[in-house]
């Protein structure tokens, strides 16, 4: 007979939204397990978001080593060897997923390594893994086995020729050029990383602008940096026709009637992702969806009472402090810790270099809905630490609300653009306005200051422009 055991909760998945989900529940003292079928830390640690930025660190220091002449410096030849980089990202990556083990033993939350099935709600099988066919009971249950990177039908990720991010992110050979089909975060990420390195990047985009989500703005800023390295773009573009060769594959770049084939040695598919349910729910389960993605209450519990979901699973957007977040309002709220509260205010951050990163929304939004609002916009080139540290590219954007002053969108391009973004989301939190950022005192010389000038801007008011 298989071994039962009970939990307060059992979480299935221990990405961002499944590893703090079961911690969190620790911490209120409940008992807790977290199965997982592959490696605690989920897409974010092992597959996304850590080793992407290892990744991109080396590429940021091979351009600035580069320019070490413009800071009075000499140094020879500048070399890399692209399998040590990928190397330590993957060294990154297994650290990080190590930091997660140790934390369930300190939150008392029992690992499980294998792959869960909820057979009746209240009841999860391991179907696979060491503990296969140990069944689980559990008062609640939280959903979180996150998304898969969506594919072109028809097309086979070999992990040379055609690759996702995951099979990128463990490259063996730099590829010599390489087609990136969809530009967004992902996407434009490893743009910017192999054309760091030399490879010769075609970026595709269906949408009329790279970083689609993103202000106008700061996508033209952004295609300007890329023109610049020579990534090549082509924007309101559709892939059709892609042939897999040996040495290389082409694809025909299709914008209404005209038609381009381009030849690559890869081509890499960042096209978004898909709700990951696969053997996650018996077919004596069923929940709602909704294109997929399971629909959840403002409690996070699904159609099925005792059945939460939370983290990317739950729908857009898919990003991994959004996951965290909703698990912990989930638990919080299971277990009478505390109103849970939906995600409203988010940052989005893209970690190519010059760095974007945004919260709430863009200008054209704002238009489309009819606000009555106003720019505040700083230039990186008036701020005295980005001219002294020769990273001056880009500008802070702030749009508020014509009369009260209430932050609607901040749009941040250029250096640590992904940590400045912070102080304006915790301003949006707190219902602040554009006029208390402005009379905040900001250090001197920081990038910071560009913050207070861009609110200071909005009238009239900025000093250094
Ligand atoms: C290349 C890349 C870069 C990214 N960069 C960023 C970034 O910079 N910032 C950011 O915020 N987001 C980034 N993301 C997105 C981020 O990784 C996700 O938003 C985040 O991981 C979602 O967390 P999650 O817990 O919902 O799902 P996941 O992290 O996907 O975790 C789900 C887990 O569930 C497990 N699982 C699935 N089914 C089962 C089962 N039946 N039994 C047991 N386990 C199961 C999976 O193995 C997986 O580990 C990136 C993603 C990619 C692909």
């Amino acid at each position: 007979m298989s071994e039962t055991t009970n939990y307060d909760l059992v979480v299935i998945g221990g990405g961002p939204a499944g590893y703090a989900g079961a911690i969190r529940a620790g911490q209120l003292g409940k008992k807790v397990a977290c199965v997982e079928m592959e490696r605690a830390g989920g897409t974010c640690l092992n597959w996304g978001c850590i080793p992407s930025k290892a990744l991109l660190k080396s590429a940021e220091l091979y351009s600035k080593i580069q320019k070490a002449e413009i800071f009075g410096l000499k140094v020879g030849k500048v070399e890399y060897d692209f399998e040590k980089v990928i190397g330590r990202s993957r060294r990154v990556a297994d650290q990080m997923a190590k930091g997660i083990e140790f934390l369930f033993k300190k939150n008392k939350v029992d690992y499980i390594v294998g792959k869960g099935q909820v057979i009746v709600p209240g009841m999860i099988e391991i179907t696979d893994g060491k503990e296969k066919g140990k069944i689980l009971k559990a008062d609640k249950i939280l959903l979180a086995t996150g998304t898969k990177a969506r594919r072109l039908p028809g097309l086979e990720v070999d992990g040379d020729r055609v690759m996702t991010s995951r099979e990128a992110l463990v490259m063996k050979k730099q590829p010599k050029s390489i087609v990136i089909v969809g530009a967004g975060a992902i996407g434009v990420e490893f743009a910017y990383f192999l054309g760091a390195f030399g490879t010769k990047v075609t970026l595709v985009e269906m949408l009329p602008q790279i970083v689609p989500v993103e202000d106008d703005e700061v996508a033209k800023v952004l295609s300007r940096a890329f023109d610049k390295m020579g990534i090549a773009q082509h924007v309101g573009v559709k892939v059709e026709n892609v042939q897999v060769g040996k040495d290389s594959v082409k694809l025909d770049l299709v914008k209404g009637d005209a038609r381009e084939t381009v030849e690559a040695d890869a081509v890499l598919l960042a096209i978004g992702v898909t709700a990951y349910l696969d053997g996650v729910l018996s077919p004596k389960v069923s929940l709602k969806t909704d294109r997929g993605y399971v629909t959840v209450n403002d409690s996070y519990e699904t159609s099925v009472p005792g059945i939460y979901g939370a983290g990317d699973l739950i729908g857009p957007p898919w990003l991994a402090h959004v996951a965290t977040y909703e698990a912990i309002q989930a638990v919080n709220g299971m277990f009478g810790a505390g109103k849970p509260k939906r995600v409203n205010n988010f940052p989005g951050c893209t970690y190519c270099i010059p760095q974007v990163a945004s919260t709430g929304m863009t200008e054209r939004a704002v238009k489309e809905k009819g606000i009555a609002y106003k720019v505040g916009k700083f230039p990186f080139t008036a701020s005295g630490k980005a001219v002294a540290s020769a990273d001056s590219d880009g500008f802070v954007k702030v749009i508020s609300e014509e009369k009260t002053g209430e932050i609607l969108g901040v749009h941040i391009i250029g250096p640590e653009a992904t940590e400045l973004i912070a102080e304006y989301c915790l301003a949006m939190d707190m219902e602040g306005t554009i006029d208390e950022i402005h009379h905040t005192i900001h250090a001197h010389p920081t990038l910071s200051e560009a913050l207070a000038e861009a609110a200071a801007a909005t009238h009239g008011q900025a000093i250094h422009i």
